[in-house]
């Protein structure tokens, strides 16, 4: 049997967390970390490897939470913007397989337990419209 991911043991109960909001089917809770102050983690209880993967009534459910959650953190924490993140596969830095999103309040710019980094790269070799058909050709309709 696939052995159960940190997420899926806190939803069972196994192991504590810091608990913000929880209805039938989404638990959002602190992240051990806090990159910033109010760091949080929105999750379906039931296991979906990412956002990928996850059904769409269910994805909607996380986001909703994470949308009300970010403007309650708005309105309590002082917080001046919020980065709302899922990341999927290790490659784009997601380290706990099972779908989650992080709703992190901002105060400055410089945050120092996080920043985002998107550097413009060269686009001259590249067919931008071509590229652009190709996704929306295998977009699910
Ligand atoms: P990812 O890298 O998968 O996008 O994010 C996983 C997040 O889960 C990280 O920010 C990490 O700090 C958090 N995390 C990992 N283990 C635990 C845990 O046991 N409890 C809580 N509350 N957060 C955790």
């Amino acid at each position: 049997m696939k052995e159960k991911d940190i997420f899926c043991r806190i939803i069972a109960g196994e192991i504590p967390s810091t608990k913000v909001y929880e209805d039938d089917d989404v638990l959002a809770i602190l992240d051990i970390s806090q990159t910033t102050r109010g760091h949080t983690l929105v999750m379906p209880k039931q296991h979906y490897d990412n956002f990928l993967s996850c059904p769409k009534e269910i994805m909607h459910k996380v986001y909703d939470v994470a949308q009300r959650i970010g403007q309650a953190e708005m309105l309590v924490l002082g917080a001046k913007g919020v980065n709302i993140l899922t990341n999927v596969g290790a490659e784009a830095g997601q380290s706990v397989p099972h779908f989650h999103v992080h709703v992190i309040p901002r105060y400055i710019v410089t945050d120092p337990g996080f920043q985002i980094t998107m550097k413009a790269q060269d686009t001259s070799g590249m067919d931008l419209p071509r590229l652009a058909q190709s996704i929306s050709d295998k977009m699910e309709k």
